[in-house]
């Protein structure tokens, strides 16, 4: 997608920096962190919105999920807790439409999910 700023980001056309990557997904710091940790695990396949996905695609969501779990336990996370959250569409909050999970923690988050 031409002007997808994480298409342009898994083309190496905008720097970023990248701490996993594998053939389906990479993940990086996000630009503007909310947490102590706050990684952005994003499949390199075009995907704007969760909705969009396709019961084939449907196990890239569990890979994503594993490589969080990972990435977790690497930055020392893990044993303490921790949020994964997808956020879609306009009122879910999500500003760069290619699917994407939040990867948060380092500090206690708000009980309150909205
Ligand atoms: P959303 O609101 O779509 O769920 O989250 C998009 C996230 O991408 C935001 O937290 C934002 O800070 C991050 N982001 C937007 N543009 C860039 C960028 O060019 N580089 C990086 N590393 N993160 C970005
Ligand atoms: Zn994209």
């Amino acid at each position: 997608m031409e002007d997808c700023v994480f298409c342009k980001i898994i083309a190496g056309q905008i720097p970023s920096d990248i701490v996993y990557h594998d053939k389906t997904v990479i993940a990086f710091k996000d630009i503007h962190p909310v947490t102590q940790v706050h990684l952005l695990i994003v499949p390199r396949e075009h995907i704007a919105y969760l909705t969009d996905l396709t019961e084939k695609q449907s196990t890239l969501v569990g890979h994503m999920i594993l490589v969080a779990n990972e990435l977790a336990r690497q930055t020392g996370i893990a044993e303490k807790g921790f949020r994964v959250v997808i956020n879609v569409g306009s009122e879910g909050g999500q500003m760069v439409p290619h699917l994407h999970l939040h990867l948060l923690g380092g500090r206690r988050l708000s009980e309150k999910m909205g």
